[in-house]
């Protein structure tokens, strides 16, 4: 446990007026967007650099809907990583494959 890192998260931290909550463990697969319950069907990586050590994750899960939107959230401050399937969840039989 490292003490700065406490105090970085509670004082310096961002909050932005539609921060995403974070999922809990155990918690349902919902999606991070505020006031958005719809099953998650992705999970976006990010790290803050200023709060964060260099290889910690956050996580927060997304909709389909609010995939983008919760990316194009991260990326404008810098704090996107990763974009990565839930797994578990049930792929959408998007990719044009014909075969069934
Ligand atoms: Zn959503």
């Amino acid at each position: 446990m490292n003490l700065l890192d406490q105090l970085a998260r509670t004082t310096g931290a961002v909050r932005p007026e539609s921060a995403p909550s974070d999922p809990g463990a155990g918690a349902a697969a919902v999606c991070s967007r505020k006031g958005c319950r719809a099953d998650a069907q992705w999970q976006l990586l990010w790290n803050n650099p200023r709060i964060h050590t260099p290889e910690r994750r956050k996580i927060w899960l997304a909709c389909d809907e609010h995939r983008g939107w919760l990316e194009d959230y991260l990326q404008t401050r810098d704090l996107w990583k990763q974009t990565l399937p839930l797994s578990g969840a049930p792929a959408p039989t998007d990719n044009g494959s014909g075969t069934a």
